[in-house]
C-alpha cells in the first residue's frame, strides 16, 4: 500500500464525521444526548430535561420553538399521538395545567410554555361519546397547555 503524505480533503472530512460519532457514543454512555435543536448536550437522566418525540430528542426549552413546526409535517394521526405524548410530559415533568377557556389563561408574562393542543378526551371533535358537549374543553375541541413561570 502507497502511503499518501497529503490527506484529501474528503478524507479529512471523513476522519471527522468518524471522531464526531465516536464523541457521540461516548456521550451516549456517559448518559448526555443532544437535542435534535439546538443541538445542546443533556442529561438524559434529568426528568424533563428532554422529550423523546419518537427518534428525536428535544430539549424543553425548545418545545415552543419546534413543535408548531414539527406538527406541520405531521399527518393528523401521528400528530395526535405526539401531541398526546408531549401534553402529558408537560404535565409529568413540568406541571402544564390545561386550560379550556382562554379566557382564564394566567397573564402571558406568567406563561413559561403555551400549547394550543387537540382536547385529549373527545379528540378535538369537541364532543363526547354521547354527541353531548365534551366537558374537557367545553365543546371547543382545543386546550391550552401553560406552564407558568416560577415564582422566586
Ligand atoms: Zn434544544
Ligand atoms: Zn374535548
Amino acid at each position: 500500500m502507497p502511503e499518501k503524505s497529503e490527506a484529501s480533503v474528503e478524507e479529512i472530512l471523513a476522519r471527522q464525521a468518524l471522531d464526531l460519532d465516536r464523541l457521540k457514543d461516548a456521550f451516549g454512555l456517559l448518559g448526555v444526548s443532544p437535542c435534535s435543536w439546538c443541538k445542546k448536550f443533556l442529561r438524559r437522566s434529568d426528568p424533563g430535561a428532554l422529550f423523546d418525540a419518537g427518534g428525536e430528542l428535544i430539549c424543553y426549552s425548545c418545545i415552543p420553538e419546534w413543535w408548531p413546526q414539527r406538527c406541520a409535517q405531521l399527518s393528523t394521526k401521528d400528530r395526535e399521538s405526539l401531541e398526546g405524548k408531549l401534553v402529558f410530559w408537560l404535565r409529568d415533568y413540568h406541571h402544564a395545567e390545561l386550560f379550556k377557556d382562554p379566557a382564564k389563561l394566567p397573564e402571558s408574562s406568567l406563561q413559561e410554555l403555551h400549547i394550543v393542543a387537540n382536547c385529549l378526551e373527545c379528540r378535538g371533535t369537541g364532543k363526547s361519546l354521547g354527541q353531548e358537549r365534551c366537558r374537557y374543553c367545553d365543546g371547543r375541541g382545543t386546550v391550552w397547555v401553560i406552564v407558568s413561570r416560577k415564582k422566586g
